[in-house]
């Protein structure tokens, strides 16, 4: 392939034999629904209810496009997957507006999450060759006669299923890194946020002349079930524990592999001689933001008795002026998936019925559409709040006698995805104990944006990774091949192979791994 001024030449066949060259299912009469502005209920987008036979068609036109894809190498991905990180930061203020119309999010916090996703697009377009191309190594005394190489071979077509409450950055994620691995992606955008997604799969179409080597398919569950069925090689999910496991129960039933990224129950550790303002800032902003729907956000927070007092205050201070509302000056926005206000307000409500002491908001805090944040301390570890995945702007601050008692307490949950600790002399000692994917120290959510560290949890939190090397492999098969270099001079896999031959391979192999003693 040939890269000129405007992008690489394309070549090879543009699309399945009589497909339309459009990204996305053919617009059509059929069943539909609506994307609405969750901060006022208005009509954002018209988008088609795909069925399973529909499903079906979209992963065999991107099978088809996919071999092109493959065979034009890491090299002509890397072309085209920049071109798009460019297109996509180009039309960076269209893209947040619809972010911004779809999830209610402040335009804000829309441009951060796009711009860590343009990140990603870059560092998975320029890396995938060195991470997953053909890599030599070492052949062992055995093989000593071999030259042994390692390589990761794209899987074929992938599905990917997103959630709304960061509607680029996440399922880019996925599609990124399965595409700089030389797989097709359908991609199931969350019925919240179908115009985010029908956007992303048209300027990456646009961007490979047409070609559906990414396709679009809208809907409810129903449609990503079929997802799982319609013969796709891989499955990358985003979203709630419980869709996971019914994702994965779909996926079983044709040994489909899976990622799950699901929810959890982060917390920050706040250590006695922690820089208390930062850990207030860190915990406010990780909590309250995007109205704490963030599966990376935090919902607990453990503070060192001794310093509780001085914390508490930083914090009230800090959470002073953020409020949500309607306004586009709104600090946060609202809940963008209304089912969610009922599991706020019960938690609310448990926590202050089983002790816990309200700072900042409260039980009136829920709203029709918006909550305000909400701080409780002292709230029982048995309370939903503190075991339960709580997805809005609420923190609970508990008091702890040591870092053991923060740490044991952080691990007592099912979940395991992330984390912050605040502190100096022990931070790394207390992050490396913590049981989850991924930690920051000093700061929150670092570690989103770093693309070469892994992304992903333990537990219910999940399990596979997205970005990174780790990422890249993910979406790949490993392919060993061994090569001979000269006849051997044990000649072992052979049906001529005597006697001799067995008595040099037995005094081999004690020459090599015989010496160490037993251990008494
Ligand atoms: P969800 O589980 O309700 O839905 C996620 C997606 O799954 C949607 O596209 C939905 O249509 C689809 N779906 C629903 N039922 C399905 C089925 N039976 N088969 C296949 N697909 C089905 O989650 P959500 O409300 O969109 O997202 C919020 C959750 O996502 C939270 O728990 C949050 O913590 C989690 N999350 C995790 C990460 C991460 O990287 N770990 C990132 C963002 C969000």
């Amino acid at each position: 392939m040939t890269t000129s001024p405007t992008g690489p030449e394309l070549s090879g066949p543009l699309f399945g034999a009589g497909e339309p060259p459009i990204s996305s299912l053919p617009v059509r009469e059929g069943p539909s629904f609506e994307s609405l502005d969750p901060r006022t209920g208005d009509v954002v987008g018209v988008h088609a209810i795909h069925s399973a036979e529909e499903v079906e068609a979209a992963v065999e036109r991107s099978r088809l496009a996919a071999i092109w894809w493959r065979d034009i190498g890491f090299e002509g991905r890397k072309e085209f997957l920049l071109q798009w990180r460019s297109v996509i930061t180009r039309r960076l203020a269209q893209l947040s507006q619809l972010v911004h119309l779809e999830t209610g999010k402040p335009h804000g916090d829309a441009q951060l999450e796009i711009g860590l996703a343009i990140d990603h697009v870059n560092w998975a377009a320029k890396n995938a060759k060195k991470v997953l191309g053909a890599t030599s190594v070492s052949s062992g005394v055995f093989a000593i006669n071999h030259a042994s190489s390692v390589r990761y071979n794209p899987l074929g077509v992938v599905g990917v299923i997103g959630p709304w409450n960061y509607p680029v950055f996440t399922p880019l994620g996925s599609i990124t890194y399965a595409l700089a691995a030389g797989n097709g992606v359908v991609f199931k955008p969350s019925e919240y946020t179908p115009g985010v997604g029908r956007w992303l799969v048209d300027t990456f179409t646009e961007v490979v002349g047409g070609r559906p080597v990414l396709q679009l398919v809208t809907g409810y569950g129903e449609t990503g079930a079929a997802l799982c069925r319609a013969g796709v090689d891989k499955v990358a999910f985003t979203g709630s524990a419980n869709t996971g496991k019914r994702v994965m129960a779909a996926c079983a039933e044709n040994l489909v592999p899976v990622v799950i990224e699901a929810g959890g129950k982060d917390s920050v550790i706040v250590d006695e001689d922690a820089d208390l303002a930062a850990a207030a800032e860190g915990a406010l902003w990780s909590g309250m933001s995007n109205a704490g729907q963030t599966c990376i956000g935090a919902e607990r927070v453990y503070v060192h008795r001794a310093v509780f007092e001085p914390f508490m205050a930083e914090l009230l201070e800090q959470a002073r002026t953020v409020t949500a509302h309607a306004a586009n000056d709104s600090l946060i926005g609202p809940i963008t998936m209304p089912s969610q206000l009922e599991v706020i307000q019960r938690h609310i409500d448990d926590a202050i019925a089983k002790g816990g002491r309200v700072v900042l908001g409260g039980a009136g805090a829920v709203g029709e559409r918006f909550v305000q944040p909400t701080i409780i301390t002292h709230v029982p570890e048995d309370s939903a709040a503190i075991t339960e995945e709580t997805f809005g702007p609420t923190l609970v601050v508990n008091p702890v006698d040591d870092m053991d008692e923060a740490v044991q307490l952080t691990n007592a949950t099912e979940y395991g995805l992330a984390g912050s600790v605040y502190g100096k002399r022990r931070a790394v000692s207390i992050a490396e104990r913590v049981r989850s994917g991924m930690t920051s120290i000093n700061a929150v959510a670092m570690f989103a944006g770093v693309p070469s560290l892994p992304f992903g949890g333990v537990g219910q939190s999940g399990f596979g990774r997205i970005h990174g090397p780790d990422g890249l492999r993910e979406f790949t098969y490993a392919k060993a091949i061994t090569r001979q270099r000269f006849k051997p001079l044990l000649n072992l896999t052979s049906m001529q192979r005597d006697e001799a031959t067995d008595k040099n391979a037995a005094l081999l192999i004690n020459l090599l791994y015989g010496g160490r003693k037993t251990l008494r």
